[in-house]
């Protein structure tokens, strides 16, 4: 409840005529020099303006009595209020009564009060013009001419239409088994009309809810509403309307409301799509990075592995044979080298072609990666046909024992090239760390212990000291 008094300017701000023309009524009485009189309502007034008029007189120090109440101006709770106090009726108009009297009492002159009524009036805003008056008698009395100016019907019609979010009202459409099938739109506003492509808002009241985007058979989530009245629950969702012509989302907040329900709506196409634009562009990023991480690796791979075998290249087996060799150093451990060399390779070309020169190769790098210990030991190819291997913490011994279990793995190898089996051999050569070894020292002492296998024979292991004796010959029989 709110009341607005003004005092000045009362003719500007009157909105309705027959204010106006009590007002005018009123000034031309005063303008005699005599205080307007109750006399000044005839009965051509009365008859015109009766049922919106109230006689009042003050009986206590802030109460008036209703002498006259016409019948339309009720309190706000709806109840009649003539020939009662102000304070037998709702403390809400009283409080509207009370200040108009007052401040025309006070003023001497006509005020006028902006009341907006409780809820349950039908009148959402009224307009009462007080003036104060006399009697014959010379008692002091005052007028108020109360006049609607807004419905609650008009406020909630010009509050919806207001929104900038497009409003539906329904009330639900039953089967014969009281099963919701479908809507009726009952009231809409404006942008309700529009968003759904209807002429006004009367083209749009009564039609189906399910139908009021067009199909309902491509209107998606649009049933979820005959949900909320079947539930009686509200929903907010998203809804993808799709027609033969157009493509668009909408924003849904759907409430029940008794045994129907009002949803509003507003068009979210635009959000959608900068959305979907933005996470297709993400994906194009996301693929981008991919694509780049591939080639990352590819270009890895390019400058640290050897494309035939997949096995290290002789640059990274440097790289890495280094710091190992740094870190056995360091920690005072044993580390052995390993070289090899296929035997007789080049006739393995010649006889069966490059093409099954190349399967060996592959073969024999299968062969060396299986019996490393992951994150230690490390098998490369370093040249055309020669392979090396570094095992950090392994003593000559179990150097030895390997570079043989190497060996005699290959031996067993068959590589099957069409209708021919090869079986390759390969020469190996042990090389052991030294306390002021460097890489290059200790490749080529393996290198040499290779070359010594190489010489004394082929499928066999040397170590710089010993030469290892091809099966069948006694040790050092070659040397
Ligand atoms: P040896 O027992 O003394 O080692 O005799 P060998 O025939 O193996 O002699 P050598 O080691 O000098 O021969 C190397 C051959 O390896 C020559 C070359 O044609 C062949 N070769 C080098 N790289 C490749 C390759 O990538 N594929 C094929 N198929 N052959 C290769
Ligand atoms: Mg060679
Ligand atoms: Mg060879």
């Amino acid at each position: 409840m709110i009341n607005e008094v003004y005092t000045a300017d009362i003719e500007v701000k009157l909105r309705s005529g027959e204010a106006m023309f009590l007002l005018r009524m009123f000034r031309k009485e005063r303008a005699n020099g005599r205080p307007a009189t109750i006399g000044m309502l005839n009965s051509d007034v009365m008859k015109s303006y009766g049922a919106n008029l109230v006689v009042l007189e003050q009986t206590g120090e802030d109460d008036f009595t209703f002498l006259y109440a016409g019948t339309r101006v009720p309190d706000d709770l709806g109840k009649p209020i003539s020939a009662k106090t102000t304070t037998a009726i709702d403390a809400d108009t009283a409080t509207l009564y009370r200040l108009g009297c007052s401040e025309a009492a006070e003023l001497g002159d006509a005020v006028c009060v902006s009341h907006l009524s409780g809820p349950v009036n039908l009148v959402h805003r009224w307009e009462c013009l007080f003036l104060p008056m006399e009697d014959s008698a010379h008692r002091r009395m005052f007028v108020a001419l109360c006049m609607p100016r807004e419905y609650k019907d008009d406020f909630l019609r010009h509050l919806m239409d207001a929104s900038p979010e497009a409003m539906v009202a329904a009330i639900p459409v039953r089967d014969s088994h009281g099963e919701v099938v479908d809507s009726t739109v009952v009231y809409a506003n404006r942008q309700a009309a529009e968003l759904s492509g209807h002429a006004d808002i009367n083209a749009l009241v009564g039609t189906s809810m399910m139908r009021m985007f067009g199909d309902v058979a491509t209107a998606g989530g649009w049933d979820r509403n005959l949900t909320v009245m079947r539930s009686g629950k509200a929903a907010n969702f998203e809804f993808h309307h799709r027609s033969q012509t157009e493509s668009r989302w909408l924003r849904v907040s759907s409430i029940p409301i008794k045994d129907g329900l009002l949803a509003s709506f507003s068009d979210i196409t635009e959000q959608k799509r900068a959305q979907l634009e933005l996470e297709h562009q993400k994906k194009m990023l996301m693929d981008e990075m991919e694509q780049r991480r591939g080639l990352e690796q590819e270009l890895w791979a390019l400058a640290h592995l050897d494309p035939l075998t997949a096995l290290p290249n002789r640059r990274a087996f440097r790289d890495a044979a280094m710091v190992k060799l740094a870190e056995s150093q360091t920690a005072h451990r044993p580390l052995a080298l390993i070289s090899l060399d296929i035997d007789h390779f080049k006739h393995v070309n010649d006889a069966y072609g490059h093409g099954a020169g190349d399967t060996v190769l592959r073969r024999l790098a299968d062969v060396l990666k299986a019996p490393l210990r992951p994150n230690t030991d490390m098998a490369a190819r370093t040249g055309g046909e020669e392979f090396a291997v570094i095992l950090p913490d392994t003593d000559l011994e179990s150097a030895m024992a390997f570079a043989e279990k190497l060996r005699r793995r290959i031996e067993q190898t068959v590589v099957v090239v069409g209708e021919h089996e090869i079986r390759p051999t390969i020469s190996l050569g042990v090389a052991m760390n030294r306390k002021s070894a460097n890489l290059d020292e200790l490749m080529d002492r393996s290198d040499r212990a290779l070359y010594t296998a190489k010489r004394t024979g082929r499928n066999k292991v040397c170590t710089e000291v010993e030469v290892q004796p091809k099966p069948g010959e006694s040790p050092n029989q070659a040397a």
